[in-house]
């Protein structure tokens, strides 16, 4: 069947200004990192990217390496572009990200012009697109002088195969650098995409302070911690979740006594204000402006549905606040 966005796409979605850009971003975007591979549900993934569109997700978040298999994601997403979205590309913000390993030999990770630049040209035939919205170094890498990473981004947008360029993982100190080296080229650092949630806030160390001083945007990722911050684990571990699936970066372990005591409060406040505490958890990431998106994942339409229903209570009362920090002290 033609996929025909929905006219109404545009209501329900909030659009903030990445730093001092002239991009806006929707307070919610949709990463493809799990759920999109070749190993996973063509039709499910299909479903998830229309329906995200539909509601007003207009950036899609994605990188070489997203599978598995390494690549398959933008594989996926590039199917989906073709059968679906060729029409609304304008309307869509992509972004992919080189950094982590991707091929044998000396040129397939890191951060070095040469591994950044052959990425990209590879991203770009997996996807069938021209150019990426956005183009990310993922991580930085301590050998390669910061320089050459910044030059190879700089040149990747003068050649025309990305608008923008962003960095993720990046600490305050490198973040401050990258900027300074960016600005001094001309092509501006756009946004840093690092990782942010209710139980992970090393950002508030610096990191945020730095990029309102460079004028650049964040995209907070894993911003309901790969599913804790939901209601998936208060009663155990469901079969079709991450923590009980192959994936490496969530197991068991991780679902503490501790967490679980943390997000039961913290499920408890959320239900007081209406909210789920998917809902309740990316309304928090988002609070004050300081974030300009919030970088979900999703295995499920239902889930994105959830998720976007949290920008309809978006502002938390000091004392809401103040008990929030006493839960997640304790
Ligand atoms: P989240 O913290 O949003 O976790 C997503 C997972 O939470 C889903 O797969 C699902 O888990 C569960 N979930 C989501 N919504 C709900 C809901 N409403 N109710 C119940 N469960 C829910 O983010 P991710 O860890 O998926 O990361 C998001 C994106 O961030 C990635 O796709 C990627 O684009 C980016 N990222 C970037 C990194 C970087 O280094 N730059 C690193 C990691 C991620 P389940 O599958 O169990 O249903």
């Amino acid at each position: 069947m033609t996929y025909v966005a929905s006219e109404d796409r545009y209501e329900g979605m909030i659009y903030n200004r990445c730093g001092r850009s002239g991009l806006k971003l929707p307070a919610i975007s949709l990463g493809l990192w799990h759920n999109f591979g070749g190993i996973d549900s063509f039709e499910n993934a299909r479903s998830m990217v229309t329906r995200s569109f539909d509601l007003g997700i207009t950036h899609f978040d994605l990188a070489n390496n997203y599978g598995p298999p390494a690549g398959s994601a933008e594989e996926t997403f590039g199917q989906v572009l073709a059968k679906d979205l060729k029409a609304y590309r304008d309307e869509m913000i992509i972004s992919s990200k080189a950094g982590y390993y991707m091929w044998p030999g000396p040129y397939g990770d890191w951060g070095s012009r040469k591994y950044l630049v052959s990425s990209l040209d590879q991203s770009l035939k997996r996807m069938g697109l021209d150019y990426v919205d956005i183009f990310y170094s993922h991580r930085m890498d301590p050998d390669t002088p910061l320089e050459e990473t910044m030059m190879a981004l700089d040149h990747i947008v003068r050649s025309g195969k990305a608008l923008y360029v962003g960095i993720s993982n990046y600490t305050p100190e490198k973040t401050k650098e990258a900027a300074e080296i960016l600005r001094r080229l001309g092509t501006p650092l756009l946004i840093h995409q690092p990782s942010y949630s209710m139980l992970n806030r090393w950002v508030e160390q610096g990191l945020l302070d730095v990029l309102d001083e460079q004028g650049a945007g964040s995209i907070a990722f894993t911003p309901l911690g790969q599913g804790l911050l939901t209601n998936k684990y208060l009663n155990g571990v469901p079969n079709d979740s991450r923590a009980a699936s192959a994936s490496q970066f969530l197991h068991e372990s991780n679902i503490t006594p501790e967490v679980l005591r943390k997000i039961r409060a913290l499920n408890q406040m959320a239900a007081a204000r209406g909210q789920s505490l998917a809902q309740f958890a990316l309304a928090w990431v988002l609070r004050g402006g300081r974030v300009t998106s919030a970088l979900i994942g999703a295995s499920k339409v239902s889930q994105i549905e959830d998720n976007v229903g949290a920008l309809s209570n978006l502002e938390f009362s000091k004392e809401e606040l103040d008990r929030i920090e006493s839960i997640l002290k304790k």
